[in-house]
């Protein structure tokens, strides 16, 4: 076995780049070449249909069954002329990923032969026997059926001959089973509540778009080494490795040249997303060995979203194409840094104003402090809801430890708007009447712009930053659906609006002047919620106490995290804003519990196999060739020079024993644990009973067998080693 770690660690020092077929156009010319975009559309529908077609995605209006067949005609020759041979409705199940099942065109034509076909009711709806998703029971208790729409304001995109249609998937009776659904009705309630907001300031406002930029950071490992890590290829990061000598202490890679073979990868993944219509813009390196980012410009969160699915599925090819695997587990590797995905967040109008950006007029000031107001009282409300948003078995690896945002959500504001906060927060309502005026507003909220021009005062520690003209949430996992913290994060922001809206309304009923009306609400909100702002070091101890103190939500079990989800609280907002019903809110708990037990599950197994069946022999053969040692002199040697010459093979050998013994002792009582939580029916309390009995056992192993890496010849060991799958590339 130990052979095979060689041989593949040969294979891999021995590769070279592989070249890049690189188009002879320019991007902006095979920008989009694979997308049925409104260029697309404009060329093969019918002037009508287009027009039917624009409007419907414009005005989320459905689509009448006439002009969906002619939709389909023209979106079908669109792909035959493109060498498409198959379609398929492209969803975003519970799982995080995408589901696809791919369809011929082709049709019988009622003479024994077959014609290529594809109709306005298959490009608008289909049956999916799709009952082996997760529902969480919902389709069982209903109807064993789902259904995928397509979701019109996200083009059909072709992908290895297949054409694919962005669909929602949901119910016979109408529950969500997908990400898309409930983020499609998070966006359209913020539309709504953002829109009647910004009609204090401006009534030209009709759409209010909530758009999103995300930074997916990933690693890479080359193929040959991937394969002889079973955990790797069965879980997705190491349950075992003892830590490289060097890892990151030097901060070299983040600012070292990108190696050859990954230039190559990502110039490739850079022209594949870009003929997909992907805007990506950045490719660099990362903090840790072979970890590395890609972003693209930000767009309208769901089209935003369907992108960084797919580049997820794309890297995936393109590193196979380059002898890589992609690892999008958020802490493959211990000891280095986990991997994340930068939310970067914002609402704008259809008037093109960015509502987190200081304007240049006090009108808009106050639009802008009204708005990072209203984000700041959503976040503190909700703030244990948006950490069940972004939680989940492998990135809970990632928070809390010391390299990620710790699990406590904050809001980090920076020094130059706090302080404009502060000022609004304290000002008595004489000062906040005299702020009104033109004078004293102008003070003190129209300086904004220029102080945030060189806002550059980072704080890498927060979960949720406000970054200029936007907010950061970058506790999001590296391997998740951004979709999940953007149906939190914006219905929280829809429902307090919808809330400060009222409010307002209600001053102004009683006589007060808007804009007063406006500062007054503002400034409530300010002191309700400064609580959830915190500009310090969120990884120090200190930060933890101090956040219990002001009742944030503290917890760190992820089973229990997931509980946000089914407060009273939490499902009236969802409730409200039309995003989740309660039974759909309890069914996708049931998902999430499900997973998070499955996926410890594997993991306790794969460690229980790779221990006992090859840890465990190969150090017992290490062991025995140091005791056949220590015979060998103490036949040799006097008793007393014998018993010094084979002092540290007795040693090693008694080490080797304690170690053999814990694992094989602690694998049995993980086997036992497992066997105890199986039995439980309860989702809930099955996955808790993972989380506190079983997780635990993983890291105890892992710790033994560890040291053990570190005793036995290395000729011997037989999983490729940290500094064989981090450096070499
Ligand atoms: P960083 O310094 O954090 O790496 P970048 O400038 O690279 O920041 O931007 C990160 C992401 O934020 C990109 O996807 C970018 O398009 C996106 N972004 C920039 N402005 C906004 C905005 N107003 N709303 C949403 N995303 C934005
Ligand atoms: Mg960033």
């Amino acid at each position: 076995m130990s052979m095979l770690r060689f041989k593949v660690a040969k294979e891999a020092f021995s590769r070279k780049a592989v070249p890049v077929n690189e188009p002879k156009e320019r991007p902006s010319e095979y920008f989009g070449k694979y997308v049925f975009n409104r260029e697309k559309m404009f060329k093969y529908l019918p002037k009508k249909t287009y027009e039917a077609v624009i409007e419907a995605i414009d005005n989320s209006t459905p689509l009448s069954r006439e002009v969906a067949d002619s939709v389909a005609a023209g979106m079908r020759k669109w792909a035959l002329e493109m060498g498409a041979t198959h379609y398929t409705h492209w969803f975003h199940p519970l799982t995080d990923g995408t589901a696809e099942k791919h369809d011929s065109f082709i049709e019988h034509d009622g003479k024994g032969g077959v014609v290529e076909e594809f109709s306005g009711k298959l490009l608008i709806q289909q049956e999916p026997d799709a009952s082996s998703f997760p529902n969480g029971g919902i389709r069982n208790t209903f109807e064993a059926r789902g259904y995928s729409a397509w979701d019109i304001s996200s083009p059909a995109f072709i992908l290895d001959k297949t054409l694919c249609i962005p669909t929602i998937f949901i119910s016979y009776t109408g529950e969500s089973l997908d990400y898309k659904t409930p983020l499609l009705k998070a966006l359209n309630s913020v539309n709504k509540a953002a829109t009647a907001v910004c009609g204090y300031f401006d009534k030209n406002v009709k759409h209010v778009y909530s758009y999103l930029g995300w930074e997916q950071e990933y690693f890479l490992v080359d193929e040959s080494l991937y394969a002889a890590r079973p955990d790797l290829v069965l879980t997705g990061r190491t349950l075992m490795g003892h830590e490289s000598a060097k890892n990151q202490q030097l901060e070299d890679h983040y600012f070292g040249a990108i190696p050859s073979r990954v230039e190559a990868f990502m110039q490739d993944l850079e022209i594949e997303c870009h003929m997909l219509g992907i805007p990506v813009k950045t490719c660099h390196n990362e903090v840790a060995p072979n970890q590395f980012e890609v972003a693209p410009i930000f767009e309208e969160t769901n089209l935003a979203n369907d992108h960084n699915l797919l580049l997820m599925s794309v890297m995936r090819e393109v590193a196979r194409r380059h002898n890589f695997r992609v690892l999008l587990h958020e802490k493959p590797f211990k000891g280095v840094n986990g991997s994340g995905k930068h939310n970067n967040w914002s609402l704008g109008t259809d008037t093109g104003v960015l509502l987190f950006a200081p304007g240049k007029t006090q009108k808009e000031n106050l639009q802008f402090i009204t708005f990072i107001v209203n984000v700041m009282a959503a976040v503190y409300k909700y703030n244990g809801l948006l950490k069940a948003s972004i939680s989940s078995a492998t990135n809970g690896h990632r928070l809390g430890a010391n390299e990620a945002p710790p699990a406590i959500i904050s809001i980090f504001m920076g020094k130059q708007i706090s302080e404009v906060l502060e000022k609004l927060a304290e000002s008595t309502s004489d000062d906040v009447l005299n702020m009104s005026g033109k004078l004293g507003l102008k003070l003190d909220v129209a300086q904004i712009p220029e102080i945030l021009m060189d806002n550059t005062d980072r704080n890498r520690t927060s979960p949720f930053a406000f970054t200029g003209n936007r907010f950061e949430f970058r506790a999001v996992g590296s391997s998740a659906n951004c979709a999940s913290a953007m149906i939190a994060l914006n219905a929280a922001v829809a429902y307090q609006l919808q809330d400060f809206k009222k409010k307002v309304d209600a001053l102004i009923a009683n006589g007060k002047e808007k804009t007063q009306a406006i500062l007054s609400v503002v400034k409530d909100l300010i002191t309700e919620s400064k609580d959830i702002c915190f500009d310090g070091n969120g990884y120090s101890e200190e930060w933890k106490e101090e956040a219990k103190r002001r009742g944030l939500d503290c917890e760190t079990s992820v089973p229990l995290i997931f509980d946000s989800y089914l407060k009273d609280d939490v499902v009236k907002m969802f409730e409200q804003t039309h995003v989740f019903t309660q039974v759909e809110l309890q069914a996708r708990n049931e998902v999430k519990w499900e997973i998070y037990t499955k996926k410890i599950q594997i993991e306790a197994r794969v460690l229980g196999d790779l221990a006992i069946n090859h840890i465990v022999p190969v150090a017992t053969r290490y062991q025995s060739l140091l005791l056949d040692n220590v015979f060998k002199i103490k036949s040799l040697f006097p008793a007393e020079k014998s018993e010094l010459i084979a002092t540290q093979d007795m040693e090693v050998i008694e080490k080797i024993a304690f170690h053999l013994l814990t694992i094989k002792e602690k694998v049995h009582a993980m086997v036992e644990a497992r066997k105890v939580a199986n039995k439980i029916e309860n989702e809930r309390e099955k996955a808790i009973a993972y989380h506190d009995t079983v997780a635990p056992q993983l890291d105890d192993i892992r710790y033994h067998i560890d040291k053990l890496e570190l005793m036995v010849d290395n000729e011997m060991w037989p999983l490729p080693k940290y500094r064989e799958l981090l450096f070499i590339r």
